[in-house]
This record gives structure tokens, sequence and C-alpha cells, in this order.
């Protein structure tokens, strides 16, 4: 059996990198795993971005999940929530509690843990590691200059509002997995719920150039709404134009529209900009790969809520709520 220190120098300390050096003087060497603490500073002009979610067994993911998919999206949603705020990854720390130290499970959640790491030079700087009910908990800190970062309240009336991607397929996949609808397409969607992509590129292309952003974790709806709340505005939203693959434009409309805009585990960015920024933004898509679809406009200021549109721009009622952990449906 595994100890508690050979497992983190096996599966976790062995594989990390130290966090890369952005001050000249020796006195300011970043430190990793293995002290008390571990040491990092923005660059000069930045401030730290700092964000933690949980992954919990049985709420977030099911109890056989791939665990080289669990790695990967750990990680990933964390990653997001940096994303959305236009910041660079740098680092982050693992907390983590495992029933039992299976090494075939370890490695191959590290594995998709580190490769996810790697690919956005985002250095694992510690952690803590328990026995218990499976439970996983990441901090990422990463970098934004001063001022720059895409904050929830900076929506203006008269912006633009955006979605990157499609939207629905992960809900799709729940809902497949649930087994209220059956499709030939349920890997794909289940690939969308398992291994999301953290739109870390087009977050950073995004400063200076969007207002307000924010990811999209809990569902259109619900996610919006905190935006339009922080702002102290109003939207106006196409809900025919919100973007879905085939896949899930071929379910029922009712279907359809829960998993497009109040489904959730999407990672999408949702963000607004004024006009003038459309023809920067086309070249941002192009720059970075993910499509960005015009949705909706912010009106002027009022009550926040959000009123939807068909594509002929006729009201629409809807009553859609995002996921609440206190309220599930
Ligand atoms: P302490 O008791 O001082 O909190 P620990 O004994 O828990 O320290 O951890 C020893 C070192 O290993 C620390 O540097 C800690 O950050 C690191 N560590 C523990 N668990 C993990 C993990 N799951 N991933 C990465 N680093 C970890
Ligand atoms: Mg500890």
């Amino acid at each position: 059996m595994l100890s508690e220190f050979s497992l983190i120098d096996r599966f976790f300390a062995r594989r990390a990198t130290a966090p890369s050096p952005r001050h000249d003087e020796e006195a300011a060497k970043p430190l990793g795993i293995g002290d008390d603490c571990a040491l990092i500073a923005p660059p000069v002009g930045h401030q730290l971005a700092i964000s933690t979610d949980m992954l919990v067994e049985g709420r977030h993911f099911f109890p056989d999940v791939d665990p080289y998919a669990l790695g990967h999206k750990a990680l990933a949603v964390n990653l997001s929530d940096l994303a959305a705020m236009g910041a660079k990854p740098h680092a982050f720390t693992l907390a983590l509690a495992l029933p039992r130290a299976d090494e075939a499970w370890l490695e191959a959640f590290s594995n998709g843990l580190f490769a996810l790491a790697e690919r956005h030079d985002c250095a694992l700087v510690g952690g803590d590691t328990t026995s218990g009910p499976l439970n996983i908990c990441i901090t990422v800190f990463g970098d934004v200059p001063q001022g720059a970062a895409l904050r929830r309240d900076a929506a203006r009336p008269g912006d633009d509002i955006y979605v990157s991607g499609t939207l629905g397929d992960a809900r799709a996949g729940l809902g497949a997995i649930r087994g209220e609808w059956s499709a030939p397409e349920a890997s794909a969607w289940r690939r969308a719920l398992e291994r999301p992509e953290p739109r870390v590129a087009l977050g950073m292309a995004l400063r200076g150039v969007a207002h307000a952003a924010l990811d999209i974790s809990d569902g259109l709806a619900g996610d919006l709404m905190h935006l339009l709340k922080r702002s102290g505005v109003r939207a106006v939203v196409d809900a025919d134009a919100v973007p879905c693959s085939d896949a899930v434009r071929a379910l029922p409309e009712t279907a359809r529209r829960q998993c497009t805009l109040a489904g959730g585990d999407d990672y999408e960015l949702c963000f607004t900009a004024p006009i003038d920024a459309r023809d920067a933004l086309a070249k941002i898509a192009t720059d970075v790969k993910v499509p960005l679809t015009r949705i909706g406009t912010i009106e002027s200021s009022g009550a926040p809520a959000i009123a939807w549109r068909d594509a002929s721009g006729a009201p629409l009622s809807l009553t859609l709520q995002g996921f609440d952990h206190f309220h599930a449906d």
C-alpha cells in the first residue's frame, strides 16, 4: 500500500514543473511543491486572478467516470474561470480526498490532469492529500494586466452579447446518460460533458475588446443573469440564435431549448462588446479558432431581466433555470 508521501511524490510532485520565474531578483525566486507554502508573484504591473472549484463524486461526476477525463475536467473548470476574466494561467494547487490509493486510477487521473496543465504552462505548486470520500478541489492562480480583467459588472447599454462555441452538448450528454433521450451522438455528447476545453486563448484575446464576460458553467439563462445583475442592465436574446451542434438541433424543441439555454457544464464564454468591436471580434474568432455568435443586445439600465425572442423577433415566454445545488431538479 502506498503511503501518503510516496503517493504525492509518485503521482503529483515528481511530475510537477516548478512555476516559471518572472522576476530578476534571486530573492523572489518562485517555489513549488515540498515546502510549507508555495511562493508565487504576478509579473510587475499585473494582478493575480484566483479561483477555486470543487468536484464531488455523485454530485459533479459519476462514480464510474474515466479517471483521465476527471483529471482533465477538475483543472479545466478552474482554467475556464481564468479564461472568463481574461487571465493567463500560471499555477494551481490540488486538494484531494481519496477513498483508497488505487495506483491505476491515480496514474490515469494524473495523466489527464498534467496533459491539460502542460498545454497551458500551469504548474502544480502544492496541495493536500487525505483519505475520505472522493473529492477534488483545485485552486488556480493566473495573471492579468492591472485593470484589464473582464469583469461581470462592465456590460453597457447598446453592447452586443456573444457566446463562444456551441451550447447544450454537455447537458444533452447528461440527458442521454440519464435516459431522458437516446441518440447516436451520445458519445460525442459524453465527451463534451467529460472533456470541456477551457477558452483560455479567447479570454486573453478579449482583453481591451470585450466589456463584461463570464464562463457558462450553470447554463446560459442563469449565468447571463449574474452578469446582468452585476452590471445593472437588461438583455434581449434571440433564443434561436444561440449556437448548438447539429445533434442538439435535432432534439425536440423543448429538449433543445433546455440544453442550449439552461444546460450546465458547457464552459463556453458569454461576453458583451460594443458594436464597433464587431470586426475585431471576427478576427479574434479566426485567430483563436473558436466561433463567436452574436445572440442579443444589452438594453438600457433597469431591473435585470432577459427578454427572450424567437428568430422572427416574437417574444417567447420561457421558464428556464440554471443549476442550483440546493434547488436541484
Ligand atoms: P503540510 O502538512 O505542511 O500542509 P503536507 O504534508 O500536507 O504539508 O504536504 C507536503 C507537501 O506536498 C506540501 O508542499 C504540499 O503542498 C504538497 N502536496 C500535498 N498533497 C499534494 C497534492 N495532492 N498535489 C500536489 N502537492 C501536494
Ligand atoms: Mg497539508
